[in-house]
């Protein structure tokens, strides 16, 4: 198949295996350009909004932040930091609903705006960057928290350093799938920016070729980026047929280029690298302005909303307070999807965040978009391996997912399933398969994670087992050393004294104490008494006295003598 391309030049394109056709229901938010939203009145930023390691908070709760602030980070490779998207204080730090097809709260850091808006200093612009090295480039685009804004979010950076020089670098414009607008809106709205992001992107991977693929249901979109394209630059804007889901990634590069990716490979195995439309702009925001990633359009669609259209909506607004500015509820809708009708998921409340990933809440009628019927049994027709455009068997999936049976579901290439939701489409069995796929890959996902978790565990013992026998080892080594330094030594001769020797030691010290006593008793003795050299006065007294105590003695009876004796 060939298609009128940039230049006049013909393309030849390639088809991908399966594959629907299906109502657009595109026209619904495309009435209006864009429109700004109004400061919510909270906000609530999980933590995970991206494939890989969830980032830490970096403030605490009642700490003042400044929009652009960055708040959360990892120090892992495969991560995103998270950036504040105005001025505010931090209220909370804690788990609240997210949007996630399980329905688990998450961790989420919670600001309430201050109302004046004011940013933070901001990294200088890279404006000269066809100067700059990839690496300051790649810094500046991890720095600034930007991910797969088509729904994957995967951090860019680590896409952005593929280890060898890529051929092709597609951009993703094709938003193949019904109602979401988001991406024809931005291209029509600001395709300068887009296209700023793409030679960005084109600079830093040197790629040969560039390739922008936009559906052929999104005309204006096409001129508006094809008028942007100078002749003299290796990128070309693609009209590509509509056809869901020719977003998918390999779909994509199946199209364009004719490469199939390998089972469970990545896009680089065929030198190709992918980026959305969005995801460009971000870049162009975060290199040529020193923006993090703090906002996104986000289509707010469905006959359930009374003014549907495309917001630009800062990361953690409630998805309640953007419908309300989408006019807010009508028509009694059945159900709040989060993405499109082929690949969203059912959300239990409208008191979610908006994410970086979130391209779509959509709001349909029970006419609009009927809930389906109650499953039955396989009846073997084939159909969903008629449109699987990852060219799977998805029956077989099915089988061995309910019988829980992961090793074998994987041998059917379960992780190559895009979860696109053609089989569940057109399966006249009404069977949910891609709920199936989803269960087996979370059940697959955790499996692993629990082998990786005790392998670490027993890499742990095994680290710490050897530890102590080296320390084990090293002490017996030093006790040896010492035993046989011990034994080479002569023993210490003892200054052993004659045992003659110590006997007139004692005798002599015996004899130097008596002359001791001895002379100390002379020198008593010579010393005068106290009734020597007496006064003839004194004298005279002392015998009166003595007189007088013969005379008692001699007149007291003798028992009173023995009593008081
Ligand atoms: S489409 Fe449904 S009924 Fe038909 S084979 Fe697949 S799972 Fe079975
Ligand atoms: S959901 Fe998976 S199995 Fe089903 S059609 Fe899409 S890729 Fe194939």
């Amino acid at each position: 198949m060939y298609v009128e391309a940039k230049r006049g030049k013909s393309r030849e394109l390639w088809k991908f295996h399966g594959g629907l056709h299906l109502p657009e229901h595109k026209d619904i938010s495309l009435t209006r350009p864009a429109q700004q939203t109004s400061l919510p009145k909270r906000l609530v930023l999980p933590l995970h909004q991206h494939i890989g390691v969830p980032a830490q908070p970096l403030i605490e709760v009642g700490q003042h932040v400044l929009k652009g602030q960055k708040i959360a980070d990892a120090s892992t490779p495969v991560t995103a930091p998270l950036h504040a998207p105005t001025s505010g204080t931090v209220v909370e730090i804690g788990d609240h609903p997210i949007p996630h097809p399980s329905g688990l709260p998450g961790q989420c850091i919670v600001i309430e705006p201050d109302g004046r808006d004011e940013w933070s200093e901001l990294p200088l612009p890279i404006t000269d960057y066809l100067s700059a090295d990839t690496k300051t480039l790649r810094e500046r685009i991890r720095e600034s928290g930007i991910v797969g804004m088509g729904g994957a979010t995967f951090p860019s950076a680590v896409k952005l350093n593929p280890g060898k020089p890529i051929k092709t670098l597609i951009i993703n414009g094709a938003e193949c799938e019904p109602y979401i607008t988001c991406d024809d809106r931005l291209m029509q709205d600001d395709p300068q920016r887009v296209m700023a992001g793409v030679r960005i992107l084109q600079h830093m991977l040197q790629s040969e070729e560039c390739l922008i693929a936009i559906e052929d249901n999104k005309s204006e979109a096409i001129l508006a980026l094809h008028n942007l394209v100078q002749d003299d630059e290796p990128i070309e804007v693609i009209r590509i047929p509509t056809l869901y889901p020719s977003g998918g990634e390999k779909q994509l590069i199946r199209i364009l280029t004719g490469r199939e990716v390998p089972s469970s490979g990545l896009p680089a195995q065929v030198d190709v690298i992918c980026h959305n439309v969005a995801t460009a702009a971000a870049i162009a925001d975060a290199v040529l302005e020193g923006k993090p990633l703090i906002s996104r359009l986000v289509t707010i669609t469905g006959e359930g909303i009374r003014e549907p259209g495309n917001f630009q909506a800062m990361i953690g607004t409630p998805a309640s307070e953007l419908i309300a500015q989408a006019g807010g509820y009508q028509n009694n809708p059945q159900q709040l999807i989060m993405g499109g009708p082929m690949m969203g998921f059912d959300l239990a409340t409208d008191a979610i965040p908006i994410t970086k990933g979130s391209n779509c809440l959509l709001c349909p009628t029970s006419e609009e978009l009927p809930r389906p019927e109650a499953a039955q049994a396989c009846i073997r027709c084939g159909r969903c391996a008629d449109v699987c455009p990852a060219n799977l068997l998805p029956q077989q999936m099915y089988w061995y997912s309910r019988a829980k049976d992961l090793e074998k579901v994987q041998d059917y290439n379960l992780f190559d399933c895009i979860e696109c939701g053609c089989c569940s489409h057109v399966c006249p069995s009404h069977i949910p398969l891609v709920q199936y796929y989803r269960f087996a890959k979370h059940e697959s996902w955790a499996q692993e994670q629990e082998r990786r978790e005790s392998e670490h565990a027993k890499q742990r013992h095994d680290a710490r087992v050897a530890r102590l026998e080296r320390l084990e080892a090293a002490r017996k080594a030093r006790l040896r050393k010492k035993k046989e330094a011990l034994d080479k030594k002569p023993p210490a001769k003892k200054a052993a004294k004659p045992e003659a020797t110590d006997k007139e030691s004692k005798q002599a010290a015996i004899e130097a104490a008596m002359k001791r006593a001895a002379e100390k008793k002379a020198k008593q003795q010579a010393q005068p008494k106290n009734t020597e050299n007496l006064t003839p006065d004194q004298q005279a007294k002392i015998e009166a006295v003595e007189q007088r105590r013969k005379a008692t003695q001699e007149s007291t009876p003798e028992h009173e003598t023995e009593q008081q004796s």
